[in-house]
């Protein structure tokens, strides 16, 4: 077993994940991480390799589907010999008004947004309580506090998310494992790419520091709670909103 720590991120292939791989990566963690495709998840992999040096596993995993995501986090500690940091950071949205929200718009966001961080935590506890220790960080969205019309699917999903990582963090903190939550506001990656000018405009008068966020904005935050500063933080949900939400 290798001295240095292991994370997993999911949905590290681009935007925030990616930027949350890098960041912990730089900070010396070997890494396994996964997207929907191998090809663009390879290349996420190289370039961290490249830029840090670090030991990668990167996998094509669907985290909507509870075999593969438990597969890949068993299959990670395997490898590593323990696994240190999980990152659930794999999400999509599938906006729609709610009386026109079909029923696979409902269920591709719950089993992909919340479904799968149940899944992959369920997975990670076992190795964690082996180690004596370890710590989930769980990627909400400010709209679990606000709400926000079209999006009553992702929203459902990521206050689920908030209110699972509450309730395991009292399950397991007993086991030396903190359970947290990062909520981004609105971060510039291909999620928030489509945007019109009118409704960026309209979106960054509402936030108080004047504009969206940056994927790094959320990487810091996700490094501080994996760090040995944040080891008596568990169940909170840290906001890096730029203000849009107190
Ligand atoms: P993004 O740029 O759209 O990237 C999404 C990532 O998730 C990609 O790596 C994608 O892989 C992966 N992914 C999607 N479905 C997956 C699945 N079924 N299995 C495995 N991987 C999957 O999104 P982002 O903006 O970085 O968002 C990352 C997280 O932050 C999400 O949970 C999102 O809800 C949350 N968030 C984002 C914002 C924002 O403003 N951007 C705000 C609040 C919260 P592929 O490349 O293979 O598709």
């Amino acid at each position: 077993m290798s001295d240095s720590k292991t994370a997993l991120v999911t949905g590290a292939s681009r935007g925030i994940g990616f930027v949350v791989a890098s960041t912990l990566a730089e900070a010396g963690y070997n890494l396994a991480i996964c997207g929907t495709r191998q090809e663009t998840i390879d290349q996420a992999a190289t370039k961290i390799r490249e830029a840090s040096g670090v030991e990668v596993l990167a996998s094509a995993v669907d985290v909507s589907d509870r075999g593969q995501i438990q597969a890949f986090v068993q299959e990670t500690a395997k490898h590593f010999g323990k696994l240190d940091v999980l990152v659930n950071n794999a999400g999509i949205t599938r906006d729609n008004l709610s009386m026109r929200m079909k029923e696979d718009e409902w269920n591709a966001v719950i089993d992909t947004n919340l479904t799968s961080v149940f899944n992959a935590m369920q997975a990670a506890i076992k190795p964690m309580m082996r180690a004596r220790g370890g710590r989930i960080i769980n990627i909400s969205s400010v709209v679990a506090g606000m709400g926000n019309p079209g999006q009553l699917n992702y929203c459902a999903s990521k206050g689920g998310v908030e209110a699972m990582t509450r309730s395991l963090a009292r399950e397991i903190g007993s086991r030396n494992i903190t359970v947290n939550a990062v909520a981004p506001g609105f971060i510039a990656t291909d999620m928030t790419a489509d945007l019109g000018d009118d409704a960026h405009a309209k979106l960054t008068s509402q936030i108080p520091l004047g504009r969206l966020g940056e994927p790094k904005d959320i990487a810091a935050a996700v490094a501080f709670l994996a760090s040995d500063a944040a080891a008596y933080i568990t169940g909170q949900v840290l906001h890096v909103n730029g203000g849009m939400h107190m």
